[in-house]
């Protein structure tokens, strides 16, 4: 089995930003990286997305402040506020499609994941909503990662990797993650996987059936519930 990794770097962007950004260069790599409002604001942080998307990789909203997953009050001011109020601060950095990323407790996809009201959000902003399937706990383990990555991308034909760039250490060990994916004969491409996307522009892609949220309990799409 071949396999392919598309690499995601959530919750920047912070001082290690600019590292992962040289790092990537160095080898031609692309990337995706999902951002949080209030990183965005510090001193530093435009300037930072601006470099991503000049060296060619994707920037997506990744939430205005990353507090509560938003399936677990499924609030529509908290909804509206999270997801369009740091749409808003993307909007003159981030030409193109809307990109946004969810965020589970510690990575997991469940129920927590988006409500309701933020499902609703997405699809009337009409945001390409982007999962993952691969997450190392780069966070949890800044050393033994890599090893980690390694055996799940080879466990499936196309993962999207989760990591961060934060000051957890785990960035170190980005280029010798990249040499053995190259050395494994694995390749890294920019596009994501059609299993990680449930929304495309707002619409409803084939993988949005297998999500487990809890707005799949009335699951229909608009274009159902009209019927
Ligand atoms: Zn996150």
């Amino acid at each position: 089995m071949s396999h392919r990794v598309t690499l995601s770097f959530d919750n920047g962007p912070s001082s290690v930003t600019a590292q992962v950004l040289d790092v990537l260069r160095e080898r031609g790599v692309p990337a995706s990286f999902f951002v949080v409002g209030k990183s965005l604001q510090r001193p530093g942080g435009r300037q930072l997305v601006e470099r991503a998307l000049a060296d060619g990789h994707r920037v997506g909203n990744h939430s205005l402040t990353h507090a509560t997953p938003l399936g677990v009050r499924d609030d529509p001011d908290e909804a509206f506020r999270e997801i369009d109020g740091m749409g808003e601060l993307l909007a003159d950095l981030v030409p193109g499609e809307r990109f946004f990323r969810p965020f589970g407790g510690g990575g997991v996809i469940d129920e927590n994941l988006l409500g309701r009201h933020a499902l609703e959000r997405l699809e009337q902003g009409g945001f390409t909503c982007v999962l993952w399937n691969s997450v190392p706990r780069d966070w949890e383990n800044p050393a033994g990662w890599p090893d980690v990555c390694l055996a799940d991308v080879r466990s499936r034909p196309w993962s999207l990797v989760v990591l961060h760039d934060l000051q957890t250490g785990a960035m170190e060990r980005l280029p010798a993650f990249l040499d053995a994916l190259e050395a494994s004969g694995i390749e890294i491409v920019h596009e994501l996987p059609p299993d990680c996307v449930p929304l495309r522009n707002g619409r409803r892609t084939p993988s949005f059936a297998s999500l487990p949220l809890a707005a799949q309990r009335d699951g229909r799409s608009p274009e159902q519930r009209r019927e």
